[in-house]
């Protein structure tokens, strides 16, 4: 199969269309003074995962400025990770889950997230989006291509794929997307995806790429 066409203009015009604004909190390589490491990583993209990027950042923020690795996160109870975490999306069960993964990093990974995709996939609570997420963030690897709600909508709307699922979209744009993409592909779409092709009604006329997509399944946009 054959790359999408275009592509190196449609990036271009969406790095400058977007250059301005702030990346989404995963891409980012510090939030204030905690530094992104596999485990920061790890640990905000399950907070993020059905919560805005401005409760995640500020979640993450409470946690990890004093509980940035898994053996300071084993120390203190569920309860305050519920206190500390409120109110991103299922607080409950992600405490839960951060405190069972710190517990397991220490037991059977020597207290390192591992860096391998399969492994970490074992983790309770880590699905495919979470274990890209960490590969290309925490671990900087250029061969995975998380995919979100967003970088799941944006390439069906424009035209470059029909798929069912985030699965069904990371396995077709690993065909068709340039590997030189990959690594940016993430931040870029969930930027373009919080500001202009918004899920409800996009801002189709401030589209740099308008004349690129189809606008499949777009009824309303401004
Ligand atoms: S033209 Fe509209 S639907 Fe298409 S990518 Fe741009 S904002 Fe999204």
């Amino acid at each position: 199969m054959s790359n999408i066409k275009h592509i190196d203009e449609i990036i271009s015009l969406l790095l400058n269309k977007l250059n301005k604004n702030r990346n989404p909190i995963l891409s980012r390589s510090k939030w204030e003074n905690i530094n992104r490491t596999p485990f920061t990583t790890l640990i905000s993209c399950i907070l993020s995962l059905r919560t805005k990027d401005e409760v995640t950042e500020k979640a993450s923020i409470r946690l990890l400025n004093k509980y940035d690795t898994p053996q300071k996160i084993i120390k203190i109870s569920e309860n305050k990770i519920r206190e500390l975490i409120y109110p991103v999306g299922f607080y409950k069960t992600k405490s839960k889950r951060i405190k069972e993964i710190s517990k397991k990093l220490i037991e059977e990974y020597n207290g390192s997230v591992p860096n391998n995709f399969n492994e970490l996939m074992k983790l309770k609570g880590v699905g495919r989006k979470t274990a890209n997420i960490v590969m290309v963030y925490g671990f900087n690897k250029n061969d995975y291509l998380p995919i979100d709600t967003h970088c799941h909508r944006i390439p069906n709307r424009i035209g470059w794929i029909k798929t069912r699922n985030p699965e069904e979209t990371e396995q077709e744009l690993i065909k068709i997307m340039p590997k030189k993409y990959w690594n940016d592909f993430n931040k870029i779409f969930v930027k373009f995806g919080q500001i202009i092709c918004l899920p409800i009604s996009p801002l189709c006329s401030e589209c740099p790429i308008e004349k690129y997509c189809k606008k499949i399944n777009v009824k309303n946009h401004r």
